[in-house]
């Protein structure tokens, strides 16, 4: 898994830049109504409609954002999309197209970016979306890859981060920390496999992690389930940056404070088990560890009947006045204050 070994390797010079994004694009073939011109023009053409259009950008850089030493360069192509998408989910909306710019070094054969494509197809296929457009240019050394997501939604329906009220419920979707603690293994495994080249990692315990963190999937099911279920949030955030974080985004913006029960906090079992073996405290992974890709939001208390028992949704919290702060309540019933990125936010133990 560490080997990025290619069968036949072609040199970037041979297709030259046109021929590559050809190459790369040749499998691309709009689906969506609202795309009227894809790729091949000057500039794509959407008809959005009376829609409401949401637009979210992200780079990402080589041995910053990703390691190509345990991320294959189909997952990389697919994790890119999921990145974005997930941001056009957070605002309530439906993703529907994307562009895709990458700069690349000729230390790349044609044969890794097919591979990262693929990933690309895959996700577009996978989360309906066309791919419109992008740029392609050379850098001096590492690959660059970033992607922007289209999407739309009912001017009604758009939720911001802004919105939360006093007293509503903090619900997030599916369970946190296991990206986070699949990438440990990860960096675990590379050090390994730096010392001895012939070893045979043992991953199988550690698929369900290793999957969230190589190929997180964007919570497309929940705008449509909210909307099936009649509740609108009343703010929404994506989790990239680790619960705290996003906590904190969400009362900022809606001027609040904010009551975090860690016992609710929801964690897959692999999470749990794995944090003791590496000796971490599951709660701080699932606060400042990120990349789940999960939605995190606010509701009525009045809507809590209508999600009581999902199994997407856990409430995991309230919202309070902002001058009561933004804390933690530990299983042992004590008040911590709730930090972004903080590892030592649980030894924190003023207030
Ligand atoms: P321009 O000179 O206008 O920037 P390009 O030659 O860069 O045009 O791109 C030609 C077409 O291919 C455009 O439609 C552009 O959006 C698309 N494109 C370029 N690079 C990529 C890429 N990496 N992925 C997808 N589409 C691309
Ligand atoms: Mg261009």
């Amino acid at each position: 898994m560490f080997e990025n070994s290619q069968e036949s390797r072609t040199n970037l010079s041979e297709l030259g830049e046109f021929g590559l994004i050809d190459h790369l694009t040749k499998n691309f073939s709009p689906k969506l109504e609202s795309t009227v011109k894809a790729i091949g023009d000057d500039a794509a053409v959407l008809n959005l409609k009376n829609k409401q259009t949401l637009v979210s950008t992200d780079l990402l850089v080589e041995g910053v954002h990703f390691d190509l030493a345990y991320m294959p360069l189909k997952h990389l192509g697919y994790k890119a999309v999921m990145v974005n998408l997930s941001d056009i989910y957070a605002m309530n909306g439906t993703a529907t197209q994307i562009t895709v710019s990458i700069a690349v070094s000729n230390r790349f054969p044609v044969e890794a970016l097919e591979e990262l494509y693929a990933g690309i197809q895959l996700a577009a296929k996978m989360y309906n979306v066309d791919v419109i457009g992008g740029d392609t240019t050379s850098s001096t050394s590492g690959l660059l890859i970033s992607v922007t997501a289209i999407g739309v939604a009912e001017k009604d329906e758009v939720v911001y981060r802004d919105g939360a009220k006093a007293n509503d419920l903090l619900v997030v979707t599916g369970d946190l920390g296991a990206a986070y603690m699949g990438l440990q293994v990860l960096e675990r495994e590379k050090e390994v496999f730096k010392a001895n080249p012939n070893s045979q990692p043992d991953l199988d315990q550690y698929t369900y992690l290793i999957e969230r963190q190589l190929k997180p999937e964007a919570r497309k099911d929940i705008p449509p389930l909210l909307k099936d279920l009649e509740v609108r949030p009343t703010s929404m955030i994506d989790i990239s940056d680790g619960l705290s974080s996003e906590i904190i985004h969400l009362c900022k913006n809606s001027k609040l404070g904010a009551n975090l029960f860690e016992e609710k906090i929801p964690l897959d079992p692999a999470v749990i088990s794995v944090c003791e073996e590496f000796e971490i405290d599951s709660t701080m992974i699932a606060l400042s560890g990120g990349e789940d890709y999960e939605l995190l939001f606010t509701i009525s208390q009045d809507d809590y009947d209508k999600i009581k028992g999902n199994p997407h949704l856990t409430v995991i919290g309230h919202m309070t006045e902002e001058n009561e702060g933004m804390h933690l309540i530990t299983r042992a019933n004590q008040k911590l204050p709730l930090i972004a990125r903080g590892w030592n936010s649980m030894e924190n133990k003023e207030d």
